[in-house]
Protein backbone atom coordinates (compact mmCIF):
# COMPACT_ATOMS: atom_id res chain seq x y z
CA UNK A 1 0.00 0.00 0.00
CA UNK A 2 0.96 3.35 -0.44
CA UNK A 3 1.28 6.24 1.96
CA UNK A 4 -1.15 6.77 4.58
CA UNK A 5 -3.62 9.46 2.84
CA UNK A 6 -5.69 11.64 5.41
CA UNK A 7 -9.33 10.78 5.22
CA UNK A 8 -11.52 13.32 2.87
CA UNK A 9 -13.85 15.46 4.74
CA UNK A 10 -17.31 15.56 3.03
CA UNK A 11 -19.92 18.37 3.34
CA UNK A 12 -23.26 17.31 1.89
CA UNK A 13 -26.07 20.03 1.49
CA UNK A 14 -30.02 18.56 0.79
CA UNK A 15 -32.79 21.27 -0.22
CA UNK A 16 -36.25 20.26 -0.32
CA UNK A 17 -38.38 20.27 -3.42
CA UNK A 18 -36.01 22.12 -5.67
CA UNK A 19 -36.54 21.12 -9.32
CA UNK A 20 -33.18 21.19 -11.15
CA UNK A 21 -35.29 23.26 -14.25
CA UNK A 22 -35.69 26.06 -11.78
CA UNK A 23 -32.29 26.96 -11.83
CA UNK A 24 -30.29 28.82 -14.38
CA UNK A 25 -27.60 25.91 -14.33
CA UNK A 26 -30.05 23.55 -15.88
CA UNK A 27 -31.74 26.14 -18.11
CA UNK A 28 -34.12 27.43 -15.62
CA UNK A 29 -34.75 31.30 -14.69
CA UNK A 30 -33.36 31.01 -11.30
CA UNK A 31 -30.04 32.02 -10.39
CA UNK A 32 -28.28 31.63 -7.41
CA UNK A 33 -25.39 32.82 -6.22
CA UNK A 34 -23.81 30.33 -3.74
CA UNK A 35 -25.59 27.80 -5.52
CA UNK A 36 -23.57 28.74 -8.72
CA UNK A 37 -20.25 29.31 -6.98
CA UNK A 38 -20.71 25.53 -6.00
CA UNK A 39 -20.74 24.86 -9.71
CA UNK A 40 -17.85 27.01 -10.66
CA UNK A 41 -16.27 25.10 -8.19
CA UNK A 42 -17.27 21.73 -9.24
CA UNK A 43 -18.47 19.25 -11.76
CA UNK A 44 -22.47 19.61 -12.33
CA UNK A 45 -24.21 16.36 -13.42
CA UNK A 46 -26.39 16.86 -16.38
CA UNK A 47 -29.18 15.52 -15.47
CA UNK A 48 -30.04 13.39 -11.77
CA UNK A 49 -32.99 12.00 -11.32
CA UNK A 50 -34.71 11.23 -7.69
CA UNK A 51 -35.36 7.71 -6.96
CA UNK A 52 -39.06 8.56 -5.69
CA UNK A 53 -40.69 12.24 -6.30
CA UNK A 54 -41.74 12.26 -2.37
CA UNK A 55 -39.80 13.93 0.78
CA UNK A 56 -39.70 10.42 3.19
CA UNK A 57 -39.18 7.65 0.31
CA UNK A 58 -36.19 9.67 -1.20
CA UNK A 59 -34.53 10.45 1.33
CA UNK A 60 -34.83 7.00 2.86
CA UNK A 61 -33.49 5.66 -0.43
CA UNK A 62 -30.64 8.71 -0.89
CA UNK A 63 -29.59 7.38 3.19
CA UNK A 64 -29.42 3.71 2.27
CA UNK A 65 -28.69 3.92 -1.25
CA UNK A 66 -32.10 1.38 -2.08
CA UNK A 67 -34.62 1.73 -4.30
CA UNK A 68 -38.22 2.46 -2.38
CA UNK A 69 -40.00 -0.86 -3.04
CA UNK A 70 -36.78 -2.49 -1.67
CA UNK A 71 -36.63 -0.64 1.85
CA UNK A 72 -40.67 0.15 1.92
CA UNK A 73 -40.57 3.04 2.92
CA UNK A 74 -43.27 3.99 0.09
CA UNK A 75 -45.34 6.99 1.48
CA UNK A 76 -44.94 9.94 4.06
CA UNK A 77 -47.23 8.11 6.49
CA UNK A 78 -50.51 8.19 7.64
CA UNK A 79 -53.18 5.76 6.07
CA UNK A 80 -49.99 4.27 4.93
CA UNK A 81 -47.67 3.86 7.56
CA UNK A 82 -44.15 2.25 6.79
CA UNK A 83 -41.98 0.24 8.67
CA UNK A 84 -39.05 2.07 9.97
CA UNK A 85 -35.96 0.88 7.81
CA UNK A 86 -33.89 -1.84 9.98
CA UNK A 87 -30.37 -2.74 10.74
CA UNK A 88 -30.60 -5.45 7.63
CA UNK A 89 -30.66 -2.36 5.45
CA UNK A 90 -27.13 -0.74 4.42
CA UNK A 91 -26.91 2.99 6.13
CA UNK A 92 -24.14 5.31 4.61
CA UNK A 93 -24.60 7.00 8.18
CA UNK A 94 -23.38 3.56 9.68
CA UNK A 95 -20.79 3.15 6.97
CA UNK A 96 -18.96 6.24 7.80
CA UNK A 97 -18.91 5.86 11.28
CA UNK A 98 -17.84 2.41 11.23
CA UNK A 99 -14.57 3.70 9.28
CA UNK A 100 -13.86 6.19 11.58
CA UNK A 101 -15.74 9.20 10.92
CA UNK A 102 -17.34 11.50 13.01
CA UNK A 103 -20.69 11.71 11.18
CA UNK A 104 -23.29 14.37 11.59
CA UNK A 105 -26.67 15.61 10.59
CA UNK A 106 -28.14 18.90 11.03
CA UNK A 107 -31.84 19.65 9.88
CA UNK A 108 -34.62 17.89 8.24
CA UNK A 109 -34.61 13.70 8.51
CA UNK A 110 -37.86 12.37 7.36
CA UNK A 111 -35.76 9.41 6.85
CA UNK A 112 -38.00 6.66 7.77
CA UNK A 113 -34.64 5.47 10.08
CA UNK A 114 -32.51 5.55 7.21
CA UNK A 115 -30.36 8.06 8.73
CA UNK A 116 -28.86 4.89 11.18
CA UNK A 117 -25.36 5.57 12.36
CA UNK A 118 -25.77 9.87 11.83
CA UNK A 119 -25.59 11.99 15.37
CA UNK A 120 -28.66 14.27 14.46
CA UNK A 121 -29.12 17.57 15.94
CA UNK A 122 -32.58 18.15 16.98
CA UNK A 123 -35.29 19.28 14.83
CA UNK A 124 -36.69 22.50 16.03
CA UNK A 125 -38.22 25.63 15.01
CA UNK A 126 -37.09 29.16 15.70
CA UNK A 127 -39.63 31.72 14.59
CA UNK A 128 -38.04 34.57 13.06
CA UNK A 129 -39.98 37.88 11.23
CA UNK A 130 -41.05 37.80 7.69
CA UNK A 131 -39.03 39.97 5.46
CA UNK A 132 -41.36 40.31 2.79
CA UNK A 133 -45.59 40.16 3.23
CA UNK A 134 -45.69 38.67 -0.49
CA UNK A 135 -43.50 35.84 0.93
CA UNK A 136 -44.70 34.81 4.83
CA UNK A 137 -42.53 32.49 6.33
CA UNK A 138 -43.82 29.27 7.98
CA UNK A 139 -42.43 26.37 9.27
CA UNK A 140 -40.34 25.38 7.17
CA UNK A 141 -37.99 28.98 7.45
CA UNK A 142 -38.22 28.89 11.28
CA UNK A 143 -36.91 24.84 11.13
CA UNK A 144 -34.17 26.22 8.81
CA UNK A 145 -33.50 29.06 11.06
CA UNK A 146 -32.88 26.36 13.91
CA UNK A 147 -30.81 24.46 11.85
CA UNK A 148 -28.61 26.86 10.75
CA UNK A 149 -28.07 28.10 14.94
CA UNK A 150 -27.28 24.22 15.49
CA UNK A 151 -25.38 24.18 12.46
CA UNK A 152 -23.09 26.91 12.76
CA UNK A 153 -22.42 26.91 16.40
CA UNK A 154 -21.13 23.04 15.84
CA UNK A 155 -18.94 24.28 13.12
CA UNK A 156 -17.50 27.13 15.22
CA UNK A 157 -16.75 25.03 18.59
CA UNK A 158 -16.13 21.73 16.97
CA UNK A 159 -13.07 19.82 19.07
CA UNK A 160 -13.41 16.38 16.73
CA UNK A 161 -10.50 15.32 15.29
CA UNK A 162 -11.64 12.60 13.14
CA UNK A 163 -12.82 13.18 9.62
CA UNK A 164 -16.17 13.91 9.04
CA UNK A 165 -18.94 13.36 7.18
CA UNK A 166 -21.40 16.33 7.85
CA UNK A 167 -25.22 16.76 6.16
CA UNK A 168 -27.03 19.77 6.42
CA UNK A 169 -30.68 19.29 5.66
CA UNK A 170 -32.45 22.48 4.74
CA UNK A 171 -36.31 22.35 3.96
CA UNK A 172 -36.56 25.41 1.86
CA UNK A 173 -38.01 26.23 -0.86
CA UNK A 174 -40.54 23.68 0.48
CA UNK A 175 -41.99 26.98 2.25
CA UNK A 176 -43.82 27.27 -1.05
CA UNK A 177 -46.54 24.44 0.02
CA UNK A 178 -47.54 26.76 2.94
CA UNK A 179 -47.48 29.69 0.85
CA UNK A 180 -50.45 27.99 -1.24
CA UNK A 181 -52.32 27.70 1.41
CA UNK A 182 -52.27 31.57 2.01
CA UNK A 183 -53.40 32.23 -1.62
CA UNK A 184 -55.62 29.29 -1.74
CA UNK A 185 -58.55 29.95 -4.38
CA UNK A 186 -59.69 33.04 -6.69
CA UNK A 187 -57.51 35.59 -5.20
CA UNK A 188 -55.19 39.03 -5.68
CA UNK A 189 -51.64 38.76 -5.15
CA UNK A 190 -50.01 40.39 -2.49
CA UNK A 191 -47.73 43.59 -4.26
CA UNK A 192 -44.73 42.85 -5.44
CA UNK A 193 -42.36 45.11 -6.01
CA UNK A 194 -39.66 42.68 -8.25
CA UNK A 195 -40.13 40.93 -11.91
CA UNK A 196 -42.64 38.21 -12.30
CA UNK A 197 -41.04 35.00 -13.45
CA UNK A 198 -42.35 33.91 -17.02
CA UNK A 199 -44.45 30.82 -17.05
CA UNK A 200 -42.21 27.62 -18.28
CA UNK A 201 -43.06 27.03 -22.41
CA UNK A 202 -45.39 23.73 -20.82
CA UNK A 203 -47.71 25.65 -18.55
CA UNK A 204 -50.55 24.92 -20.88
CA UNK A 205 -51.69 21.02 -20.22
CA UNK A 206 -53.00 20.56 -24.09
CA UNK A 207 -52.76 16.88 -24.18
CA UNK A 208 -54.39 16.28 -20.91
CA UNK A 209 -56.87 13.41 -22.12
CA UNK A 210 -54.41 11.78 -23.62
CA UNK A 211 -52.41 10.96 -19.97
CA UNK A 212 -52.91 8.18 -17.35
CA UNK A 213 -55.44 8.74 -15.55
CA UNK A 214 -54.04 9.47 -11.93
CA UNK A 215 -52.66 12.23 -14.05
CA UNK A 216 -55.76 13.33 -15.39
CA UNK A 217 -57.28 14.08 -11.92
CA UNK A 218 -54.24 14.56 -10.23
CA UNK A 219 -55.94 17.88 -9.11
CA UNK A 220 -58.88 15.77 -6.89
CA UNK A 221 -55.60 13.79 -4.91
CA UNK A 222 -53.42 16.51 -4.07
CA UNK A 223 -54.69 19.69 -1.86
CA UNK A 224 -52.44 21.84 -2.51
CA UNK A 225 -53.42 21.43 -6.50
CA UNK A 226 -56.63 21.44 -5.55
CA UNK A 227 -56.15 24.48 -4.23
CA UNK A 228 -54.96 26.20 -7.26
CA UNK A 229 -57.56 25.24 -9.59
CA UNK A 230 -59.76 28.85 -10.07
CA UNK A 231 -55.61 30.41 -10.17
CA UNK A 232 -54.82 33.11 -12.88
CA UNK A 233 -51.96 33.09 -14.97
CA UNK A 234 -50.93 36.00 -12.91
CA UNK A 235 -51.44 34.10 -9.54
CA UNK A 236 -49.05 31.65 -11.05
CA UNK A 237 -46.11 33.55 -12.33
CA UNK A 238 -46.18 34.77 -8.30
CA UNK A 239 -45.95 31.14 -6.96
CA UNK A 240 -42.74 31.07 -9.10
CA UNK A 241 -41.72 34.55 -8.04
CA UNK A 242 -42.47 32.88 -4.32
CA UNK A 243 -40.57 29.49 -5.09
CA UNK A 244 -37.76 31.95 -6.07
CA UNK A 245 -37.63 33.79 -2.91
CA UNK A 246 -38.29 30.73 -0.39
CA UNK A 247 -34.74 29.33 -2.46
CA UNK A 248 -32.95 32.58 -1.83
CA UNK A 249 -32.96 32.41 1.38
CA UNK A 250 -31.58 28.30 1.51
CA UNK A 251 -29.13 29.68 -1.12
CA UNK A 252 -27.83 32.14 1.31
CA UNK A 253 -27.62 30.07 4.42
CA UNK A 254 -25.63 27.04 2.50
CA UNK A 255 -23.30 30.79 1.88
CA UNK A 256 -22.90 31.02 5.83
CA UNK A 257 -22.26 27.10 6.17
CA UNK A 258 -19.66 27.28 3.42
CA UNK A 259 -17.93 30.34 5.16
CA UNK A 260 -17.90 28.47 8.41
CA UNK A 261 -16.70 25.35 7.29
CA UNK A 262 -13.77 27.19 5.53
CA UNK A 263 -12.85 29.06 8.59
CA UNK A 264 -13.58 26.08 10.82
CA UNK A 265 -10.39 24.73 8.86
CA UNK A 266 -11.98 21.49 7.47
CA UNK A 267 -11.75 22.52 3.79
CA UNK A 268 -8.80 20.20 3.28
CA UNK A 269 -9.55 18.00 0.17
CA UNK A 270 -13.14 18.21 1.21
CA UNK A 271 -15.73 16.94 -1.14
CA UNK A 272 -18.76 19.26 -1.35
CA UNK A 273 -22.48 17.31 -2.70
CA UNK A 274 -24.95 19.91 -3.72
CA UNK A 275 -29.03 17.97 -4.35
CA UNK A 276 -32.36 18.31 -3.49
CA UNK A 277 -34.65 15.12 -2.78
CA UNK A 278 -37.14 16.15 -5.50
CA UNK A 279 -38.47 18.65 -7.92
CA UNK A 280 -41.12 20.70 -8.00
CA UNK A 281 -44.22 21.38 -10.72
CA UNK A 282 -42.79 25.05 -10.87
CA UNK A 283 -45.85 25.86 -12.61
CA UNK A 284 -45.52 23.44 -15.73
CA UNK A 285 -49.12 21.62 -16.68
CA UNK A 286 -50.51 24.47 -14.61
CA UNK A 287 -49.32 21.96 -11.57
CA UNK A 288 -47.62 22.57 -8.00
CA UNK A 289 -45.83 21.40 -5.70
CA UNK A 290 -45.64 17.49 -6.14
CA UNK A 291 -47.65 14.38 -6.67
CA UNK A 292 -48.18 11.65 -8.79
CA UNK A 293 -46.53 12.26 -11.77
CA UNK A 294 -43.02 11.64 -12.88
CA UNK A 295 -42.60 14.53 -15.41
CA UNK A 296 -39.14 16.05 -15.46
CA UNK A 297 -40.13 19.02 -12.93
CA UNK A 298 -40.70 16.84 -10.41
CA UNK A 299 -37.88 14.05 -10.49
CA UNK A 300 -34.99 15.67 -11.92
CA UNK A 301 -33.10 17.59 -9.25
CA UNK A 302 -29.68 19.15 -9.40
CA UNK A 303 -26.39 17.43 -8.61
CA UNK A 304 -23.11 18.99 -8.09
CA UNK A 305 -19.96 17.87 -6.94
CA UNK A 306 -17.91 20.67 -5.77
CA UNK A 307 -14.76 21.56 -3.24
CA UNK A 308 -11.26 20.45 -3.74
CA UNK A 309 -11.60 17.19 -3.96
CA UNK A 310 -13.24 17.69 -7.61
CA UNK A 311 -10.67 18.81 -10.02
CA UNK A 312 -13.63 19.20 -13.22
CA UNK A 313 -13.94 23.24 -12.19
CA UNK A 314 -17.00 24.50 -13.87
CA UNK A 315 -17.66 21.65 -16.08
CA UNK A 316 -20.86 19.37 -16.70
CA UNK A 317 -20.81 15.77 -17.09
CA UNK A 318 -22.63 14.86 -19.58
CA UNK A 319 -25.32 11.58 -18.93
CA UNK A 320 -27.76 10.93 -16.51
CA UNK A 321 -27.32 10.37 -12.91
CA UNK A 322 -30.13 8.60 -10.02
CA UNK A 323 -29.71 9.55 -6.28
CA UNK A 324 -28.79 6.10 -5.88
CA UNK A 325 -25.64 7.07 -6.94
CA UNK A 326 -24.84 9.14 -3.75
CA UNK A 327 -24.02 6.25 -1.41
CA UNK A 328 -21.72 4.48 -3.40
CA UNK A 329 -19.87 7.58 -4.78
CA UNK A 330 -19.29 8.95 -1.36
CA UNK A 331 -17.82 5.65 -0.55
CA UNK A 332 -15.45 5.54 -3.27
CA UNK A 333 -14.85 9.64 -2.41
CA UNK A 334 -13.64 8.43 0.88
CA UNK A 335 -11.73 5.56 -0.15
CA UNK A 336 -14.30 3.14 1.96
CA UNK A 337 -15.30 -0.04 0.57
CA UNK A 338 -17.80 -0.86 -1.88
CA UNK A 339 -21.19 -2.40 -0.78
CA UNK A 340 -22.84 -4.63 -3.28
CA UNK A 341 -26.63 -4.19 -1.60
CA UNK A 342 -26.33 -0.70 -3.34
CA UNK A 343 -28.89 -0.01 -6.24
CA UNK A 344 -26.74 2.62 -7.06
CA UNK A 345 -23.24 3.26 -9.32
CA UNK A 346 -20.17 4.97 -8.37
CA UNK A 347 -20.31 8.06 -10.37
CA UNK A 348 -16.86 9.67 -8.63
CA UNK A 349 -14.89 10.01 -12.30
CA UNK A 350 -16.83 12.56 -13.28
CA UNK A 351 -15.02 14.62 -10.51
CA UNK A 352 -12.44 14.11 -12.87
CA UNK A 353 -14.07 15.22 -15.69
CA UNK A 354 -14.85 12.01 -17.58
CA UNK A 355 -19.01 11.70 -18.53
CA UNK A 356 -21.37 9.58 -16.25
CA UNK A 357 -21.39 6.16 -17.56
CA UNK A 358 -24.00 4.52 -19.89
CA UNK A 359 -26.95 2.47 -18.39
CA UNK A 360 -29.80 0.39 -19.52
CA UNK A 361 -32.06 2.80 -17.36
CA UNK A 362 -32.72 4.71 -14.60
CA UNK A 363 -36.08 4.49 -12.59
CA UNK A 364 -38.24 6.91 -10.45
CA UNK A 365 -41.21 5.64 -8.73
CA UNK A 366 -44.72 6.88 -7.15
CA UNK A 367 -46.60 4.51 -4.57
CA UNK A 368 -48.94 7.65 -2.37
CA UNK A 369 -47.97 10.53 -0.51
CA UNK A 370 -50.91 9.65 2.92
CA UNK A 371 -52.68 6.67 1.62
CA UNK A 372 -56.03 8.28 0.91
CA UNK A 373 -55.47 8.26 -2.69
CA UNK A 374 -52.83 5.05 -4.41
CA UNK A 375 -51.61 5.36 -7.87
CA UNK A 376 -48.64 3.28 -8.47
CA UNK A 377 -46.22 4.74 -11.23
CA UNK A 378 -43.45 4.22 -12.41
CA UNK A 379 -40.69 5.93 -14.85
CA UNK A 380 -37.88 4.52 -16.59
CA UNK A 381 -35.31 6.64 -18.55
CA UNK A 382 -32.88 4.60 -21.57
CA UNK A 383 -30.73 7.07 -23.58
CA UNK A 384 -33.34 9.81 -24.53
CA UNK A 385 -36.18 8.03 -24.00
CA UNK A 386 -38.79 8.54 -21.10
CA UNK A 387 -41.24 5.53 -20.20
CA UNK A 388 -43.66 5.88 -17.68
CA UNK A 389 -46.47 3.01 -16.76
CA UNK A 390 -49.63 3.64 -13.97
CA UNK A 391 -50.98 0.22 -12.78
CA UNK A 392 -54.45 1.90 -12.64
CA UNK A 393 -56.02 1.58 -16.11
CA UNK A 394 -52.40 0.42 -17.39
CA UNK A 395 -51.95 3.92 -18.22
CA UNK A 396 -48.73 4.39 -20.52
CA UNK A 397 -46.45 7.76 -21.29
CA UNK A 398 -43.58 7.42 -23.67
CA UNK A 399 -41.39 10.77 -24.32
CA UNK A 400 -38.51 11.35 -26.18
CA UNK A 401 -36.57 13.82 -24.37
CA UNK A 402 -34.61 15.59 -27.51
CA UNK A 403 -37.58 15.89 -29.34
CA UNK A 404 -40.00 17.39 -26.76
CA UNK A 405 -37.85 18.30 -23.38
CA UNK A 406 -41.34 19.24 -21.87
CA UNK A 407 -43.14 16.58 -22.61
CA UNK A 408 -46.35 17.88 -24.30
CA UNK A 409 -46.94 15.12 -26.25
CA UNK A 410 -47.66 11.51 -25.24
CA UNK A 411 -46.34 9.09 -28.11
CA UNK A 412 -48.32 6.29 -26.63
CA UNK A 413 -50.48 6.01 -29.66
CA UNK A 414 -47.76 7.70 -32.24
CA UNK A 415 -47.13 4.94 -34.86
CA UNK A 416 -43.42 5.92 -35.55
CA UNK A 417 -42.77 4.97 -32.03
CA UNK A 418 -44.27 1.55 -32.12
CA UNK A 419 -41.05 -0.16 -31.78
CA UNK A 420 -39.13 2.41 -29.04
CA UNK A 421 -42.43 1.72 -27.18
CA UNK A 422 -41.97 -2.32 -27.45
CA UNK A 423 -38.59 -1.87 -26.60
CA UNK A 424 -39.56 0.15 -23.21
CA UNK A 425 -42.28 -1.82 -22.48
CA UNK A 426 -39.65 -4.68 -23.00
CA UNK A 427 -37.11 -3.14 -20.86
CA UNK A 428 -39.60 -1.91 -18.29
CA UNK A 429 -40.23 -5.81 -17.92
CA UNK A 430 -36.59 -5.92 -17.03
CA UNK A 431 -36.40 -3.05 -14.62
CA UNK A 432 -38.84 -5.25 -12.79
CA UNK A 433 -37.08 -8.52 -12.35
CA UNK A 434 -33.88 -7.07 -12.50
CA UNK A 435 -34.63 -4.50 -9.11
CA UNK A 436 -37.65 -7.04 -8.29
CA UNK A 437 -40.16 -4.56 -7.64
CA UNK A 438 -43.52 -5.82 -6.99
CA UNK A 439 -45.44 -3.15 -9.01
CA UNK A 440 -47.71 -5.21 -10.64
CA UNK A 441 -49.02 -6.69 -7.29
CA UNK A 442 -49.35 -3.28 -5.64
CA UNK A 443 -53.04 -1.56 -4.96
CA UNK A 444 -54.81 0.83 -6.55
CA UNK A 445 -56.68 3.10 -4.00
CA UNK A 446 -59.12 6.06 -5.91
CA UNK A 447 -62.07 7.18 -5.51
CA UNK A 448 -64.48 7.63 -8.73
CA UNK A 449 -66.30 10.71 -6.38
CA UNK A 450 -63.12 12.85 -7.29
CA UNK A 451 -63.22 12.15 -11.04
CA UNK A 452 -66.65 13.33 -12.00
CA UNK A 453 -65.45 16.84 -13.87
CA UNK A 454 -64.19 17.67 -16.99
CA UNK A 455 -60.27 16.66 -17.20
CA UNK A 456 -58.39 19.61 -16.77
CA UNK A 457 -57.11 20.97 -13.47
CA UNK A 458 -58.81 24.24 -13.63
CA UNK A 459 -62.17 22.23 -13.83
CA UNK A 460 -61.49 21.26 -10.22
CA UNK A 461 -63.85 22.61 -7.38
CA UNK A 462 -64.48 21.77 -3.86
CA UNK A 463 -62.49 19.37 -1.80
CA UNK A 464 -59.66 16.78 -2.60
CA UNK A 465 -59.81 13.33 -1.56
CA UNK A 466 -57.29 13.57 1.41
CA UNK A 467 -59.82 16.57 2.82
CA UNK A 468 -62.75 14.51 2.56
ZN1 LIG B 1 -60.14 17.33 -9.68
Amino acid sequence: MGAILVKRNILVFVLDQLSSRALDLYGGQFRMPTISTLASDGVTVDECYTIYPLCQPARASLWTGQYPHRNRVWSNGRECPITPIDSSFPALGEAFAAAGYETRHFGKKHDGGALRGFECSEEKERKIPDEDPAFPFNMDTYADAYTMDETLSYLRSRKDDRPLLMVVDLINPHNICGWIGKNKGAHEDMPYSGELPELPPNFRFDDIENRPLPVQYLCCSHVRQGQTSEWTEENFRHYLAAYRYYLSIADRQIGEVMEAYREAGLMDDSLIVFTSDHGDNITARRSVTKQVTLYEEVTSVPLIFSGPAVSAKGQRAKGVASLLDIFPTLLSAASLPADSRLDGLDISKVFSGEDLPERKYIASEWYTEWGYTISPGRMIRSGSIKYMRYLEGNGEELYDMDADPYERRNLIHDHDYHDILERMRTLFDEYLEETEDPFFTLCVKADHRWRSHKPGYENHRGPTAPEA
